[in-house]
């Protein structure tokens, strides 16, 4: 009886031995993996926040999706849409307060939201999967001097990702923001700066000339300037027809924005997603509801 014990007692070593020594010689990057996928809630948070700052710009090919949520059905998630970000005296409701802008974000950090880059978004579309349970794309439209000053700061201190839609022709008016502003929130890895075209025009109206000229020489100006391949255009006023789709495509854009409410998903179509609209007077619990219930 002694002598099985005692037998027991030297295999039951030898494995932890062996293991010890699997252990000892695993490449470092390679125990790192196992821990992030297999580890507890808490690392996959220290993960998600290495990938937010370090995917700046990234070419979707790039981005490791070996970790993401594969479905079954397709995915619908919610693209918010901001404009200015400031008090409004007038009624406009274009116009939000940023501490309203700050409580929303706020609940979706509390709520465990992921903010997609436009390159994670399109992986999401095409491919299905996304890298969080939850997954929201922040969007602000126009390009105002307060989504710099306002905005900017409240996203960067909570580690969260957004894309502004810039009007190209606003590079000289002192209610937008310009390249210096660009180049400091793009070099933060948190806001991408996408179009919004040339000069604000309803695309729909214009000649296919013209249209060209609207979507190619914004992402021509954002490509060369902020040196990126800017992948997504947001309509003005969300007008478009099927000449518009077909030339924002052309001019080299993998996504297109519209004004149209609801959840997006790749059955729209990626050059005509929807987008949820932010009015003003939303707290956060209020914004919470809102966000549920726009699907
Ligand atoms: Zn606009």
């Amino acid at each position: 009886m002694k002598k099985k014990i005692l037998w027991f007692l030297v295999i039951l070593l030898s494995v932890e031995l062996i293991i010890l020594g699997v252990k000892l010689f695993q490449p470092h990057n390679q125990l790192k993996t196992t821990k992030t996928t297999t580890s507890s809630s808490l690392v996959d948070v220290a993960s998600q926040e290495t990938t937010q700052t370090s995917e700046k710009n990234k070419h979707s090919d790039d981005i490791d999706t070996s970790n993401w949520i594969t479905s079954d059905t397709t995915i619908s998630f919610p693209i918010l849409m901001y404009h200015s970000l400031t008090k409004s005296d007038d009624g406009n409701t274009l116009k939000l307060p940023p501490e309203e802008f700050k409580q929303h974000m706020e609940w979706l950090k509390e709520h465990d939201y992921y903010t997609l880059t436009p390159e994670e978004a399109y992986i999401v579309l095409t491919e299905n999967k996304k890298p969080k349970e939850n997954i929201v794309w922040v969007t602000l439209d126009d390009g105002y001097l307060n989504n710099f000053t306002e905005g900017f700061p409240i996203l960067e201190d909570l580690k969260m990702n957004a894309t502004i839609n810039y009007i190209t022709s606003k590079l000289d008016n002192q209610y937008y923001f310009h390249e210096d502003d660009m180049k400091k929130m793009t070099d933060s890895g948190f806001i991408s700066i996408e179009s919004h075209t040339v000069s604000h025009l309803d695309l729909n109206t214009l000649s296919d000339e013209q249209i060209h000229t609207e979507l190619a020489d914004s992402k021509t100006w954002m490509d060369t300037t902020l040196n990126q391949n800017t992948s997504v255009v947001c309509y003005p006023a969300g007008r478009y027809d099927e000449r518009v789709e077909k030339e924002a495509e052309n001019v080299g854009y993998k996504l297109a924005l519209t004004t149209e409410p609801g959840y997006a998903s790749k059955n729209d179509g990626l050059f005509a997603l929807k987008r949820v609209r932010i009015s003003p007077g939303y707290d956060k619990e209020a914004f919470g509801n809102y966000l549920l219930s726009a699907q």
